[in-house]
């Protein structure tokens, strides 16, 4: 079965404290710029020996990535980051160790990306209102995965069409919450998402914690709380879309409360601002780290 094979790899490079990981990054079937075996060759190419593919909601690429690795020697863990709502906020959640064929993960994912969609198209009419044409027609051209449209799409289509001139213009003028190019969707909860990452056998990860913006720092703690009572297992201490500030506070917060700790560079592309994949900080060896238990489940 799948997940033997997957479990075999990690025993393999299980060794070695100083092993460089990188467990949350992006392909081309979400929003990233490499395909899944052109990403694996990076992450190969800057000596990581043990990543995740953890492609936003679809595990689409996990098997065309999962055979690079092996052709390289990469130690790979099949995963997926999962968005869902809690507290009025998008909250990620990074799912590793999942087997994409366990019942139930094809047609949550499905209908996910289909609401994906809807949204594209409602965030294209937002266009039409103010005057900017042929959004959604634009953005999905730039989605290599018809499946899985995302903002990002949205801006970079804006800003090769000359409507900002650069990139994090489109979120902060149209796309981020509040903008007006902003269309909220209703995300799966928090709660069906832990269940399903742990029926699929894998285990939750709180994706870059220090990346939320609540309004108050006790809101933080009490999604750890929540996250915790509901199972989750571990949270990104160290990750490329957070500050070193926030990796120091996070690793506090596992050793207070017992999390696993995961790191990833949330890589995308090169045009992108995220450390390149294995540049990211690594986990303090205090920490016990997520990968350790992926072979137990
Ligand atoms: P989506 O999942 O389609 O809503 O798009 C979310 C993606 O857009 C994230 O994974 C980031 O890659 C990017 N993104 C979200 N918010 C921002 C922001 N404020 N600035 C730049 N990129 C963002
Ligand atoms: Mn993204
Ligand atoms: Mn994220
Ligand atoms: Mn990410």
């Amino acid at each position: 079965m799948m997940r033997g094979f997957y479990n075999k790899k990690i025993a393999d490079c299980f060794f070695g404290s100083d092993m460089r990981i990188d467990l949350h990054m992006h392909s081309n079937v979400s929003d990233g710029s490499l395909s899944p075996s052109a990403l694996v060759q990076l992450v190969h190419d800057n000596g990581v020996e043990l990543m995740a593919l953890t492609d936003h909601d679809t595990m689409d690429g996990v098997h065309l990535a999962a055979r690079t690795a092996e052709s390289l020697g990469v130690g790979f863990i099949p995963g997926v980051e999962v968005s869902t709502g809690w507290g009025g906020r998008v909250i990620h959640i990074v799912g590793l160790g999942m087997d994409p064929e366990s019942a139930g993960v094809d047609a949550f994912f499905r209908d996910v990306c289909v609401k994906r969609d809807v949204r594209g198209r409602r965030i294209g009419e937002r266009f039409d209102a103010i005057g900017i044409h042929g959004a959604y027609e634009g953005a999905l051209s730039l989605a290599d995965n018809k499946d899985n449209l995302s903002r990002t799409h949205f801006a970079h289509w804006l800003l090769q069409n000359g409507h900002v001139s650069n990139y994090q213009e489109a979120f902060d003028r149209y796309l981020k919450t509040g903008r007006p190019c902003c269309v909220d969707v209703e995300w799966p909860g928090l709660r069906e998402v832990i269940g399903l990452i742990h029926d699929a056998g894998g285990m939750a990860v709180i994706a870059h914690p220090g990346r939320y913006s609540f309004s108050e720092d006790w809101m933080l703690d009490e999604l750890f709380k929540a996250f915790w009572d509901m199972g989750g297992e571990a949270i990104e201490v160290c990750s490329g879309s957070q500050s070193r500030d926030a990796d120091e506070k996070l690793a506090g917060v596992a050793r207070q409360m017992g999390f696993l700790a995961s790191s990833g560079s949330d890589w995308h592309s090169v045009r992108g601002t995220r450390p390149a994949p294995g540049t990211q900080p690594q986990i303090p060896d205090d920490l016990t780290p997520v990968w350790r238990f992926l072979s137990w489940r």
